[in-house]
């Protein structure tokens, strides 16, 4: 959560600083600063709000002049948002600053023991200590009392850091929280995602934990906690600018539905050679797969929808037990974990606190792990035996829409392989589940086509106060994965029930008019779940079915019906997410949200 960005070179800082942080802005936004570097002295400017505020303030950075700084966007954990509690933090007459993301856990006794030292606190964060404990520390070498404080200080941070006394150095160091270098021909960067150094440069070096960047005008040097220089091979970014862009589209998140064709396409093709499924990333062979006792597929938010979605797949296709988890419910649960267990973590940024810690709970277990993430480097892409990546390049929008979608399809493309290799499918189900994979592209493309009719049907329901999901078998997790989506964005009450389960309690909330939105994609089910239409309908719901293109009997049940192209019943929830995500993102547009990043929210949660 949070953004960090620093500069240290030719240019003038601040405008590239602001720069960097709308980059990131997604990552957190209730409020921003900066500090530079003028030549005498570090100068901070904050404010609470979104970043426009902090640039007007600046007039984009102008009243700022200095060549080194460093800048944050805050998603804040400890004091409410405000200018005080806005990053930098700084020691007395601002001789450090700081910016940091994450969450110092043993604050309260540093702080003790500071304020017993005679440091005065000006605002209520965790943060804050780390500036005065440098303080403490420092006698002159940055490195050594950086070194001594992140030796006292416990849990997550990543850090930008800057000393008056050595204006022509920043410091950068993480544990646990992302922070990435870039190596540039004006001058040297930080940041917390690749987006915000992408103008200046594609050479970056993705700091480990506990390693410490120091960065000059014209060099890069790693120091490891006993202060030893290390060697680092920076990495090019081949990713197009505009991917970071919004290239024409009112908001993020339209875009990032409409990538989702080519995501499924580069997910997908990757791992079809000559009509078969190669995973080459997963190492395992065909033995190891015979003997999969059991899969934990751990995860959280929509990545751990794909993973309900799975189950049912992984289930059906490869007769293989699955457990789905919520990573921050596995990593405390002391979960059974036996040998020839396989656990998937799932996070497109691959450094979601929770996940991450639920990984190394299982490898320390000893239990084969493998990532399924989108960020080439992140930690869990790192730590993880074997990852899978998602290629759906950057998501910005806080709401996951493409990643999501690739998710899914590495996970298909997981159950295929497992089911041929057990023998559970024959090699002519197999094509034609293939077949239906290579389809859906150009199927998601149609769907996405037809949006008007969806933007129409979502302007009638701007004002709705409750809204729920229904559907049985995969049609259930899509509808959790719906449901997510309206109410994150829109802020719509909306819960998402297995259909059979309604009327267990739920139905009461039915009244005059609430809209019902029922899946309905598998044939075996459709009497079961046109049953339950009834029950919501004959309680005043109006109910919005989404089923397959032939399935016209609904039409008796429903309100209004969306048809889905044909596919294989494995992978309607691909079909099915596309109406229901234009769905809420019309709902969110019509009733003037911030859709590309909702209130309270972040896009990568690297705190627990
Ligand atoms: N824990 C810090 C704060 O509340 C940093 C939060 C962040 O990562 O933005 O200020």
């Amino acid at each position: 959560m949070c953004g960090i960005v620093g500069y240290i070179g030719a240019s003038q800082a601040a405008p590239i600083l602001l720069d960097g942080l709308g980059k990131l802005e997604y990552r957190g936004y209730d409020s921003a600063g900066i500090a530079v570097f003028d030549g005498e002295e570090i100068q901070l400017k904050k404010a609470t709000g979104r970043l426009k505020v902090l640039s007007e303030l600046t007039h984009d950075g102008a009243t700022m002049p200095g060549t080194a700084g460093i800048g944050h966007t805050r998603w804040a954990t400890h004091g409410s948002p405000s200018d005080t509690n806005a990053h930098p933090h700084c020691s007395k007459g601002n001789g450090i600053a700081v910016v940091h993301n994450g969450i110092i856990e043993n604050y309260l006794k540093v702080k003790k023991k500071l304020t017993n030292k005679g440091y005065e606190f000006l605002s209520e964060t965790d943060t804050e200590v780390i500036a005065h404990l440098l303080d403490y520390y420092y006698k002159g070498d940055p490195l050594e009392a950086i070194i001594k404080v992140l030796h006292r200080v416990e849990g997550s941070y990543a850090l930008g850091i800057m000393f008056k006394d050595h204006p022509d150095q920043i410091y950068a160091v993480r544990k646990d929280s992302p922070l990435i270098v870039g190596k540039g021909e004006e001058g040297n960067l930080i940041a917390s995602d690749v987006p915000a150094v992408l103008k200046y440069t594609r050479d970056v070096y993705f700091i480990q934990n506990e390693e410490i960047a120091l960065l000059t005008r014209e060099h890069i040097t790693f120091f490891n906690m006993d202060c030893e220089e290390i060697a680092k091979e920076s990495v090019t970014i081949e990713w197009d600018i505009n991917a970071a862009e919004k290239g024409g589209y009112e908001h993020f998140m339209l875009k990032e539905m409409y990538e989702q064709p080519a995501t499924v396409r580069d997910t997908l093709n990757p791992r079809l050679k000559k009509g078969k499924i190669v995973i080459e990333e997963l190492g395992m062979t065909p033995e190891e797969i015979q003997n999969i006792r059991k899969i934990h597929i751990v995860a959280c938010g929509s990545a751990y929808h794909t993973g309900v979605t799975a189950k049912y797949v992984f289930e059906g296709m490869a007769r293989i037990p699955v457990e789905v988890d919520l990573a921050s419910e596995f990593r405390y649960r002391n979960p059974i974990l036996e040998e020839w267990d396989l656990v998937l973590i799932i996070s497109q940024s691959g450094e979601t606190a929770d996940s991450l810690a639920a990984l190394r709970e299982a490898k320390s277990r000893g239990v084969k792990t493998l990532g399924i993430v989108n960020v080439v480097g992140s930690s869990i892409a790192r730590e993880a035996d074997k990852v899978m990546y998602t290629w759906a390049g950057p998501e910005i929008a806080v709401a996951t829409t493409k990643a999501y979608s690739a998710q899914l399809i590495a996970q298909y493309l997981l159950a295929i392989h497992f089911a041929q290799v057990r023998g559970t499918i024959t090699e002519k189900e197999a094509g034609s589940l293939l077949n239906d994979l290579k389809r859906l592209p150009d199927q998601i493309e149609l769907l996405l086509a037809n949006k008007g009719k969806i933007q129409k049907f979502a302007n009638r329901y701007i004002a709705a106060r409750d809204v729920f999901f229904i559907g049985r078998g995969v049609d259930y997790a899509i509808s959790l994965e719906g449901s997510l989506k309206l109410k994150e964005i829109s802020y719509i009450h909306s819960e998402a029930y297995a259909a059979g389960e309604l009327k267990h309690g739920t139905i009461s909330l039915i009244e005059e008019g609430t809209l019902v939105a029922a899946v309905a994609t598998q044939e075996d089910l459709y009497k079961k779940t046109i049953s339950n239409i009834l029950e919501v309908r004959t309680r005043g719901a109006f109910v919005l079915a989404v089923t397959n293109e032939g399935n016209t009997e609904i039409e008796k049940a429903a309100d209004y019906v969306i048809y889905l192209p044909q596919t294989s019943s494995y992978f309607t929830n691909s079909l099915a997410i596309i109406p229901l995500q234009l769905f809420s993102y019309y709902v969110a547009v019509g009733r003037g949200c911030d859709v590309d990043k909702p209130r309270n929210l972040a896009k990568s949660v690297t705190v627990e």
